[in-house]
């Protein structure tokens, strides 16, 4: 029998790049359920428009050694646009107002604005209390009246869970950490943004991010429309469909491990991991009036969509026939009746072409999920399992965590292998 060395589970870009980390080291194939690379990252072409299945991919990352990694595969100045943030937030009878709303106080109505410098003076006096949940660190950071207008209704939407009940590491380098004196400075200043991972974004001129997971594939053994349901132990090896090897990385969901490796090790977990909460995103593709923006955020409670993503935007290949294109992100499940009444009140008269729904998009930490988790990792990786990926490890990971957690993975892994 052929014995590779190292299984990888699952081409989505956690999938893709430690099998890249890790294929001048150890033989390594790549198993992928479905027939094209990406998971949470795909594209469709729909009546010529790009059509992200899930959100509307962008990349870039605050690390050089993740930036070096990723630009050794692409040609950054003829296959990418760079791009600047421009979003803004759909408030509740009030214009369109700047993203982050915390540089753009001094656009509110002079009441609100009153309240927020209020709060402001007083977060001053008070100094910086320590959060322990993310709704204390949102009121701690920001005060009440940008907690009540803004941060509470749209991440209701999103999370659509208590906020007091998610613990601030799950957010961490995710959070806007600015201090009452850069807010201050910002609207003094004008100054749009923070220096925030997707401030300014790389995005390919085709084919949105499967451009991305097309050019990752290659090189590399990738067998498709190879769905691992059962991995046995045998001796010191993990057999999958009779092949054996040494280590496999499953980049696929953790609520699948207890029926894919039966009884072993994980039944402990069972109760936790079935436990483990998370969230489904409809993704709406329409056609929507022309406009400068990259993301709108929805934060009132009028519409149940949470943002709207104007991928037209990000590349002119993504529209056809001068109609601009975007995505617009539910929460969940929404009926096709739902959608349609949704959109005609939306800003900007999107115009329904598809949707698509995926059911895992949003995990959900609580305290002891990652704590859990990491005991879980540890007892899988005495025996040569490992869990990268979003739903793996149960993170919510970019795409630029995703590859920071692969090449960690393959450090320790190059460690025991050399
Ligand atoms: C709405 C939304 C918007 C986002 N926007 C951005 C953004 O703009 N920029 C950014 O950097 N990140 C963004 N992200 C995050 C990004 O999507 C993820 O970090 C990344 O795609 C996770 O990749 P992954 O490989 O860990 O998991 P996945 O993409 O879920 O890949 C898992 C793969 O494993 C396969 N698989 C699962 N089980 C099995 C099995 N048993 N056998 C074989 N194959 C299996 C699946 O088919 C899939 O291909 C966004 C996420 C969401 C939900």
């Amino acid at each position: 029998m052929e014995i590779s060395d190292i299984a990888v589970i699952g081409a989505g870009i956690s999938g893709l790049s430690i099998a890249h980390c890790l294929k001048e080291h150890a033989q390594v194939k790549v198993f992928e359920a479905d027939v094209q690379p990406g998971g949470l990252i795909k594209c469709d072409n729909v009546n010529g428009y790009l059509y992200h299945k899930v959100g509307g991919h962008v990349f870039n990352s605050k690390r050089q050694d993740v930036l070096d990694w990723f630009w050794s595969f692409f040609d950054k100045q003829n296959e990418f646009v760079q791009a600047s943030r421009n979003a803004v937030i759909s408030m509740p009878g009030q214009q369109l107002v700047g993203y982050p709303i915390e540089n753009h106080i001094y656009t509110l109505e002079t009441s609100l604005m009153k309240k927020i410098i209020g709060d402001l003076l007083y977060i001053t006096k008070q100094g910086y209390t320590p959060a322990i949940n993310f709704e204390e660190f949102l009121k701690i950071h920001f005060g009440n009246t940008l907690f009540d207008i803004y941060f509470q209704p749209y991440n209701k939407k999103i999370w659509k869970t208590n906020l007091t009940e998610i613990p601030l590491s799950w957010l961490e380098g995710k959070l806007p950490m600015p201090t009452i004196e850069d807010i201050l400075y910002n609207n003094f200043n004008r100054e749009k943004d923070h220096n925030m991972v997707h401030s300014s974004f790389y995005y390919a001129k085709n084919n949105g991010s499967q451009f991305l997971a097309n050019r990752l594939a290659e090189g590399l053994d990738i067998s498709f429309n190879s769905i691992v349901n059962a991995i046995k132990r045998v001796g010191k090896f993990w057999e999958i469909n009779g092949e054996q090897f040494d280590k496999i990385i499953f980049c696929g969901n953790i609520k699948d491990l207890s029926k894919i490796i039966r009884g072993f090790y994980v039944n402990t977990y069972k109760c936790f991991i079935d436990n483990l909460a998370y969230h489904g995103t409809t993704t709406v593709l329409c056609e929507i009036e022309q406009n400068p923006y990259s993301w709108i955020y929805l934060p009132d409670k009028a519409y149940s969509a949470h943002r709207i993503i104007c991928t037209g935007n990000f590349s002119p290949f993504n529209n056809c026939n001068d109609k601009m294109t975007a995505t617009i992100e539910f929460t969940d499940e929404l009926p096709k009746r739902d959608i349609d009444l949704q959109l005609n009140k939306m800003p900007f008269s999107p115009k329904y072409l598809t949707h698509h729904y995926t059911p895992y998009t949003y995990p959900i930490q609580n305290a002891n999920t990652r704590k859990t988790i990491g005991v879980l990792k540890s007892e899988l990786e005495k025996e040569n399992f490992y869990l990268l990926g979003r739903f793996a490890e149960w993170e919510y990971y970019n795409m630029d965590a995703a590859i920071v957690a692969a090449i960690d993975l393959s450090k320790q892994i190059k460690q025991i292998i050399k």
